[in-house]
């Protein structure tokens, strides 16, 4: 297992991962199989999706913070943090990538993303390399 640090600047934001990933498993060195992002904590999440225009993932955020509101007076959670908890949950805890030739394969316009809900914090990420 590898583990990834992530720092993150703002209560709910995306980080673009990509590069770390695909260093990681050049790193590793093998040739075909399959890596898995995990995301241990409960108030952030791994997603893939676009990485060339930004207003895509500004969107998400925003719309996601409309639909799943910060301060909603039915949260039972003491802790005020229950919209992370819920998007944590919404977008998942882990993405898996298949690695061909050395090289992560995504779409022409995918990267992977570290989604954080709860920020700014001192994150991290663990990447488990399987070959096969
Ligand atoms: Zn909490």
């Amino acid at each position: 297992m590898i583990a990834l640090k992530v720092k993150t600047q703002y209560r709910s934001e995306f980080v673009d991962i990509t590069g770390d990933v695909a260093k990681a498993v050049r790193k590793i060195g093998i040739s075909d199989g399959i890596v898995l992002i995990y995301c241990p904590h409960t108030t952030a999440g791994i997603t893939i999706n676009e990485n060339a225009d930004p207003s895509v993932l500004t969107d998400i955020n925003l719309k996601t913070s409309k639909f799943i509101d910060h301060n909603d007076p039915d949260y039972r959670h003491g802790e005020g943090n229950s919209d992370s908890h819920i998007k944590s949950s919404f977008f998942g805890a882990s993405e898996t990538v298949i690695i061909e030739r050395g090289k992560l394969v995504l779409g022409t316009w995918q990267g992977i993303f570290f989604a954080e809900f709860d920020g700014p914090r001192n994150r991290e990420i663990f990447l488990k390399i399987i070959p096969g």
